[in-house]
């Protein structure tokens, strides 16, 4: 594995290659990005991982500030996993050029997270896209985890032509149904705990309003889970995971979009 904190240093080695297969994380690497790892490894290509907290996608300082940092022990596992690049950049080698090509926002980037993160989509927009320009990857692999950000970045590659291909990669759990997160390392045993009764709680209502759709009162799953142990929601939607319209019959293929906190930590899933 090849570690590079430069742009152009990479982008020596990297041009002569047949093709890369790119997997952009922010580290404190845990199973959902090792998946992510894995199948890009089964495209033949070469796979790069970055590391990179993106500054410009927090709308707090303190949550940038306290993000899970970890590279060292993510060093350690990508090198077990035999990835063939590593790119650790500097704010300026991101920042400190002008991309040719513009961020396009979709409009939905006004709803879910970007509703309660001002900001924070423009900030992910804008950093995947510099990171397409010095990369230039054949593909891209995003997690469903963030769907909303999957669905934006897909928008974008499209809108502006982008010839990279984006290869979804689904939702890995941990035992207890929550979502894999860099974020998790920040909860307690108990707040571990709050967090998979609220997985079990949202999984279970799903079922239920597949078969009857009256269930969906957002005051009372609101209610239900401040009594789990929830400090505070942002939001709980049903979108269609196809059209990204709000789900209207219980015949269409959608997915419970929450945010939530447990204190100050901020999760999020679809289920
Ligand atoms: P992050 O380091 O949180 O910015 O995530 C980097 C990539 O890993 C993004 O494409 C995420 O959607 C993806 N990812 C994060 N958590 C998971 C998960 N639990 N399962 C699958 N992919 C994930």
């Amino acid at each position: 594995m090849k570690i590079f904190k430069n742009k152009h240093n990479l982008q020596k080695e990297i041009f002569e290659t047949k093709g890369i297969s790119f997997v952009p994380t922010m580290g404190g690497l845990h199973k959902g990005h090792i998946s992510l790892i894995k199948q890009s490894k089964k495209f033949k290509l070469k796979t790069l991982v970055s590391i990179f907290v993106n500054p410009k996608q927090f709308n707090k300082k303190s949550d940038y500030r306290s993000y899970p940092r970890n590279t060292n022990e993510d060093i350690k596992q990508l090198k077990k996993l035999k990835i063939n690049y590593l790119y650790i950049p500097k704010y300026n080698d991101i920042y400190g050029f002008k991309p040719k090509k513009r961020v396009f926002l979709d409009k939905f980037s006004k709803k879910l997270c970007g509703k309660f993160r001002k900001g924070h989509f423009e900030g992910v927009l804008n950093v995947v896209n510099r990171f397409i320009e010095i990369i230039k990857p054949r593909n891209i692999f995003l997690g469903k985890k963030d769907y909303q950000q999957l669905y934006l970045i897909k928008q974008h590659i499209k809108k502006r032509k982008i010839e990279t291909r984006i290869i979804e990669c689904k939702t890995i759990r941990e035992n207890n149904g929550i979502a894999c997160s860099s974020r998790n390392s920040n909860l307690t045993k108990n707040q571990l705990k709050i967090a998979s009764n609220i997985f079990y709680y949202l999984s279970g209502l799903k079922k239920k309003i597949k078969k009857n759709y009256n269930l969906f009162n957002f005051n009372k799953i609101k209610k239900d889970l401040i009594k789990l142990g929830a400090t505070k929601i942002d939001y709980l939607e049903n979108y269609n995971i196809k059209s990204f319209k709000k789900a209207k019959s219980p015949k269409e293929k959608f997915n419970l979009f929450v945010a939530y906190y447990i204190k100050n930590i901020r999760l999020i899933d679809n289920i």
